[in-house]
C-alpha cells in the first residue's frame, strides 16, 4: 500500500489517524466518493423501529403467487414445480415488443426501452431462503441465474440478475424468489461501472475488480474467502453490511464460470447469508444483485461480482439514505473494517429463525413488480 507522496506516514498509519475522524472515501467502481464518520452510531435513536414479526412461515401458502400450483394475479396457475421455476412477470416494468424510438427536442431526450422482466423461484418452500437451503439447491439457482443470462444476453446488451429479500426492501412475498430484468440500454450503475473498468483495463491490461481483490485479501474488510470467491465489505461501501461478492480468476460473466467454481459460490453465498442472519438474529433484508459484462462487445475489461445491499445498521434500525445522501454524497457512520470485523464474528453456520422482518402480507411482490 503506498500513501500521498506528499505524506511521510504509511497508508495503514494514515487509515489508522483517519478511521475516528470524518472522512472521505473513493469508490473506484463508480468513481464516486463517500463521507465516513465513524462513532455517530453511538447516537440516540427515537425514529421508526423495524418490527420483527414472530410467526413462522408454512412450507406451504395458498394464497402465494409463488408456490407451486396457485393462481398468479394474471389467472395463469403456476406448474407444480419441483425444484426452480421461472416465468415472465405478470406486470413487466419492460416489455420485448417495445419500439426504442428516440426523441431529442432541445434539453429534453427520451428512448423506448425494450427488455424483458422475469421472476425465478428458488424453491418451491414457502419458508425457505438461500441461507437455509442446501448447497445443491442453492447451485441450481446458480445454473438457472447463469442459463438465464446466456439466454437473455443473446437478445439484450444488460441482464441484471437480482434479489430484494425482506418486507423493508419491497419484497412483501417472502417465497424465496428474484428477478431477472433485461433491457436494450446500459443502465445508470452498469454505465458507471462500465466506464471506470474499461479505463482502468486500457491503462494497465487489468481488470480493476482483479487488482481490487488481490489488494484486499487478507486484509482487515474480508469476510468469507475461498479458492474461487472473495467477499468483503469494500473500502468504500455505502450502506452499513454491504458486501462485495467477487470472483477471484478472470471471469466476465456468470455462464463463464466452470462447475467447480459454481460450486464454491454455491457453498460462500450460503455461508455469507448465515453470517447476515445471525449477525442480528433475524431474517436479514437486503438488496442484492449480480454485474455482468454487457453483451455484444470485448468483456476482458469486465470482473464478474455480486453486490449485496443491506439497509440495517441495527436489529430494529434501518440507514435512510436521506438528506445530505440525497442533495450531497452518501454518508456512514460505520467503518467498513468496524463493518467486516462484527460480520466475521456472527456465524458462518445455522440460521437463526424464530424471528423476521418479513411480514406475511398476502399481495406479493409478484403483484406489484
Ligand atoms: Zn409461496
Ligand atoms: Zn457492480
Amino acid at each position: 500500500m503506498s500513501s500521498d507522496p506528499d505524506s511521510p506516514e504509511s497508508a495503514d498509519a494514515l487509515l489508522e489517524r483517519l478511521r475516528t475522524e470524518p472522512h472521505r472515501r473513493h469508490n473506484p467502481l463508480i468513481n464516486e466518493w463517500i463521507l465516513v464518520s465513524a462513532g455517530r452510531t453511538h447516537r440516540p435513536w427515537q425514529g421508526r423501529r423495524e418490527t420483527a414479526p414472530t410467526d413462522p412461515l408454512p412450507t406451504f401458502d395458498p394464497s402465494c403467487y409463488l408456490c407451486p400450483g396457485n393462481v398468479r394475479a394474471n389467472g395463469e396457475r403456476n406448474p407444480d414445480y419441483a425444484e426452480t421455476f421461472v416465468f415472465t412477470n405478470d406486470f413487466s416494468a419492460l416489455r420485448p415488443d417495445t419500439p426504442t424510438d428516440r426523441m431529442v427536442d432541445g434539453l429534453l431526450r427520451a428512448e423506448g426501452e425494450a427488455g424483458a422482466c422475469r421472476v425465478l423461484c428458488f424453491d418451491r418452500r414457502h419458508d425457505l431462503t438461500l441461507a437455509g437451503m442446501p448447497v445443491t439447491a442453492v447451485r441450481r439457482v446458480v445454473d438457472v441465474w447463469a442459463d438465464q443470462t446466456s439466454e437473455l444476453a443473446a437478445m439484450y446488451p444488460w441482464v441484471q440478475v437480482f434479489e430484494n429479500r425482506g418486507q423493508i426492501m419491497g419484497a412483501s412475498n417472502p417465497h424465496p424468489h428474484g428477478q431477472i430484468w433485461a433491457g436494450t440500454a446500459l443502465p445508470r450503475e452498469a454505465a458507471k461501472e462500465d466506464e471506470t473498468q474499461r479505463r482502468h483495463h486500457e491503462a494497465t491490461g487489468r481488470r480493476l475488480l482483479l487488482d481490487y481483490a488481490d489488494q484486499e485479501a487478507d486484509g482487515p474488510r474480508v469476510v468469507e474467502a475461498n479458492h474461487d470467491w472473495l467477499v468483503l465489505v469494500p473500502f468504500w461501501a455505502a450502506w452499513p453490511y454491504e458486501t462485495l461478492l467477487v470472483a477471484r480468476h478472470p471471469a466476465s460473466r456468470l455462464p463463464d464460470l466452470n462447475d467447480g467454481r459454481r460450486d464454491s459460490l454455491a457453498a460462500i453465498l450460503i455461508r455469507l447469508l448465515a453470517r447476515y442472519d445471525n449477525l442480528f438474529g433475524l431474517s436479514f433484508p437486503y438488496s442484492m444483485g449480480w454485474h455482468q459484462a454487457p453483451s455484444g462487445g470485448a468483456d476482458d475489461y469486465w470482473q464478474l461480482h455480486a453486490h449485496f445491499l443491506p439497509p440495517l445498521l441495527r436489529a430494529s434500525v434501518r440507514k435512510f439514505m436521506v438528506g445530505y445522501e440525497l442533495l450531497a454524497e452518501t454518508q456512514r457512520d460505520l467503518t467498513a473494517e468496524q463493518a467486516a470485523e462484527d460480520l466475521r464474528a456472527a456465524s458462518a453456520v445455522g440460521v437463526a429463525v424464530g424471528r423476521s422482518l418479513d411480514g406475511r402480507a398476502g399481495a406479493g411482490e409478484v403483484a406489484a413488480s
